[in-house]
């Protein structure tokens, strides 16, 4: 369970976020909609520890953010893959926080993050392509990649900024459908940003607006069809 309180970022005079609080249990497909300059990837920064807040609070299953930073995996908008190396390899790299430093430069991973990784690629409907180079695949296969690395880190949130932004229609439903099962099949809150209304729609379990920082709609698909 991921639990915001309260939260709110300043920017010298631009209020980034104000007072935003929402719960998501941990098998919930959060979608966070919103113009541009809402808030979006402040929050999800706020959550990745890459950003402070002002003020508020930031707990998994009850510890604050801050004790367990490691535990949020991200999925980025330019995957930051290894492009000459198997898919299983780069999803390998989500163990990391398993294994020594040296022994993952010798590529030495202990059998469970090799079976996680091989898990990650079949939640991620790419198992029969596990030793297909990073290049050779398409924008959105390697997106796929990316979500299983993050779920190989085995975090206590998945957070991806706009991760379909670069693909075209159908690569970005994969996508999605990757990202809903992430949270089912690992049972992870998975919150991701997106502008494109007509394909959050059909995936997320539940929208949040923002609008100048502060949360103007929090529900489900069917709320979000009346909203629109
Ligand atoms: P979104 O992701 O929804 O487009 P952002 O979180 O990027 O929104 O931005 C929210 C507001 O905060 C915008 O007004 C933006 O200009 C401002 N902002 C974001 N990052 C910074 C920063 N590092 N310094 C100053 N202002 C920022
Ligand atoms: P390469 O060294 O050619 O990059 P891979 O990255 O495909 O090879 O595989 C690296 C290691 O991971 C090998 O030891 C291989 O046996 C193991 N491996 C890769 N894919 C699978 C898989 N689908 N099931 C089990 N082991 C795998």
């Amino acid at each position: 369970m991921l639990k915001i309180s309260n939260l709110s970022k300043q920017y010298d005079d631009t209020v980034a976020l104000e007072d935003v609080s929402f719960e998501v249990s941990n098998d919930e497909f959060v979608i966070l909609l919103g113009p541009s300059g809402a808030g979006k990837s402040t929050l999800l920064r706020c959550l990745n520890g890459l950003t402070t807040p002002t003020s508020g609070k930031i707990a998994i299953d009850g510890k604050t953010l801050h004790d367990s930073r490691a535990d949020v995996g991200m999925v980025f908008q330019q995957h930051n893959l290894v492009e000459d190396m198997s898919a299983f390899k780069n999803a390998l790299t989500g163990a990391l926080h398993d294994t020594p430093f040296v022994q993952s430069l010798l590529g030495w991973y202990g059998e469970e993050s090799k079976a996680a990784a091989l898990e990650a690629l079949q939640t991620v409907g790419l198992l029969e392509e596990s030793h297909q180079s990073i290049q050779s695949m398409s924008g959105g296969q390697q997106q796929r990649v990316g979500i299983a690395r993050a779920l190989v880190q085995e975090p206590s949130v998945m957070l991806a900024d706009e991760p379909v932004a670069s693909l075209d229609p159908g690569s970005a439903e994969e996508v999605m459908d990757c990202l809903r099962r992430a949270s089912r099949e690992w049972n992870t809150p998975v919150i991701a940003s997106l502008h494109q209304i007509n394909i959050a729609q059909a995936f997320g379990d539940r929208f949040i607006g923002l609008r100048e920082g502060r949360v103007v709609f929090d529900g489900g698909p069917s709320e979000l069809t009346t909203a629109v």
